[in-house]
């Protein structure tokens, strides 16, 4: 059997895009789960476009979201000369010819085509001159004039062309570079990929791509064309639908598990189930379960499958990201051990590691600074607690063990000697404690913040208070 070879092309011209994502998943999958190989090629030929930036940054998602590449990444603009050799290739057997045809004039025949209800494109006029190369001159494709091209794709089933809807089309440019059909077809001949999974944008480019793998008499690869994503209202997904960078969704606090989670069932279903480990998809992805209809991106399930990451994952997996992100807020590096003790409190409630890094702020403030909801303070923190701060103060200051059992006895013995119910103290001790009127419940935060930050924050509310 041969070995499976499947590639991601991306073109740095712009970010890590999800769509793209996806369809390196689905490659990534596809050699992963049958032991072959993923190769990774940076499609940088559109030197004006392309930018050592976005293809950074098109690594550093690429690696985020856990997809490793066995070979790469290859750059296409170092291989201009192999490019040019194929093309010399097609030139000495007959499959291309020198055209001198100026850019005006192809548009002029492409007006004329049109007009006469034909389809537009090149009418030819170079295709049998036999000219030389020279300065201003493309190089051509000689594309067959009847019959027609045909591929199976996975996705959509048998696709055929008519050969007279396809032009004669450019391979290289009049500046010496190759055209993306031609350099793609000579990567994925010379990479020996076998399957190529993409985003049906492309569709319309595979039989010219197929005429390139005849004329070179190659056999072709599986092809896969995944219907594109779409925004809730229908349309092609883009920014104006919100984020659609990768880099974004990290930098919103997204778990790259709930990413790879969420792109995995976009175009590709395994019954019912909406939640996979990387183990299941390996095990249950398949081609024949890609899906057929365009589907919609949806920030609200996005967000759902995040939330459930949040919540499964460890403490200890989490606490370094939620330093990143508190450092980010200002915060001065955090103790780990305390980072772990916090998290478990807060997994229940953040949908993103954000969300997370917001609530946790009050844990690592400094005691004098805790940033206070002053409109809570104003309402919770009066002389009417005051007594109970100062009797509480002195208890929370000596009682020992400071965990939330002790913590729960020592506040219903209180309760009951002074005959008050906790509603009383609750929000004026959650207030003196976190600045806020929501938190994790109390005594669990206690027993997180610990006994030293508990009594110098009550000692704050009661100079407050005075
Ligand atoms: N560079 C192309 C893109 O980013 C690759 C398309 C392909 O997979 O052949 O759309």
């Amino acid at each position: 059997m041969t070995t499976v070879i499947t590639r991601f092309p991306p073109s740095p011209t712009g970010h890590l895009h999800v769509g793209g994502a996806r369809t390196a998943l689905f490659n990534w999958l596809w050699a992963r789960k049958n032991g072959g190989k993923f190769i990774l090629r940076i499609e940088d030929t559109d030197a004006a476009r392309s930018t050592g930036e976005m293809t950074r940054g098109i690594l550093d998602g690429m690696r985020w979201l856990g997809l490793d590449w066995d070979e790469g990444p290859y750059f296409q603009s170092r291989r201009i000369s192999l490019y040019n050799e194929y093309i010399d290739r097609l030139l000495q057997t007959g499959h291309a010819y020198y055209c001198a045809c100026t850019p005006d004039e192809v548009e002029a025949m492409r007006n004329e085509a049109r007009a006469a209800g034909a389809v537009p494109k090149y009418n030819g006029r170079c295709r049998e001159k036999g000219l030389a190369p020279g300065p201003g001159r493309v190089v051509r494709f000689k594309a067959p004039l009847n019959g027609e091209t045909s591929f199976k794709d996975v996705v959509k089933g048998n696709v055929s062309v008519p050969n007279a809807q396809l032009d004669d089309m450019v391979l290289r440019r009049v500046d010496g570079i190759p055209t993306y059909n031609l350099a793609v077809v000579v990567d994925d001949v010379t990479m020996a990929v076998t399957h190529i999974i993409r985003g049906d944008d492309h569709l319309s480019n595979t039989p010219k791509q197929v005429l390139l793998y005849e004329a070179l008499g190659q056999a072709l690869p599986q092809f896969g064309h995944v219907p594109m994503i779409l925004g809730p209202d229908k349309k092609k997904l883009s920014k104006r639908h919100g984020a659609t960078s990768v880099t974004v969704y990290r930098e919103l606090g997204y778990l790259p598990e709930a990413v790879v989670n969420y792109l995995a069932r976009l175009g590709w279903s395994h019954k019912d189930q909406e939640i996979f480990s990387l183990d299941e998809l390996l095990t249950h992805f398949s081609l024949g379960h890609l899906g057929t209809s365009a589907c919609v991106f949806d920030q609200g399930k996005l967000l759902w499958l995040n939330a459930h990451y949040i919540k499964s994952e460890t403490p200890q997996r989490l606490a370094p990201l939620l330093a990143d992100f508190l450092q980010q807020r200002g915060h001065r590096e955090v103790n780990s051990a305390y980072l772990e003790a916090i998290v478990p409190l807060l997994q229940p409630r953040a949908g993103t590691m954000v969300e997370m890094a917001e609530m946790a702020e009050f844990f690592v403030a400094d005691d004098h600074r805790l940033p206070m909801d002053e409109a809570a303070a104003g309402k919770y923190l009066t002389a009417q607690v005051k007594e109970h701060f100062v009797s509480l103060h002195n208890l929370l200051q000596t009682t020992s063990p400071f965990d939330q059992a002790a913590l729960e006895a020592l506040f219903s013995r209180y309760l009951e000697d002074k005959d008050v119910v906790f509603k009383v103290l609750a929000q004026p001790l959650r207030v003196a404690l976190t600045g806020k009127t929501k938190s994790p419940g109390l005594f669990e935060t206690m027993e997180v913040l610990g006994q030293a930050r508990v009594v110098r924050r009550l000692a704050n509310a009661l100079r407050r208070i005075e």
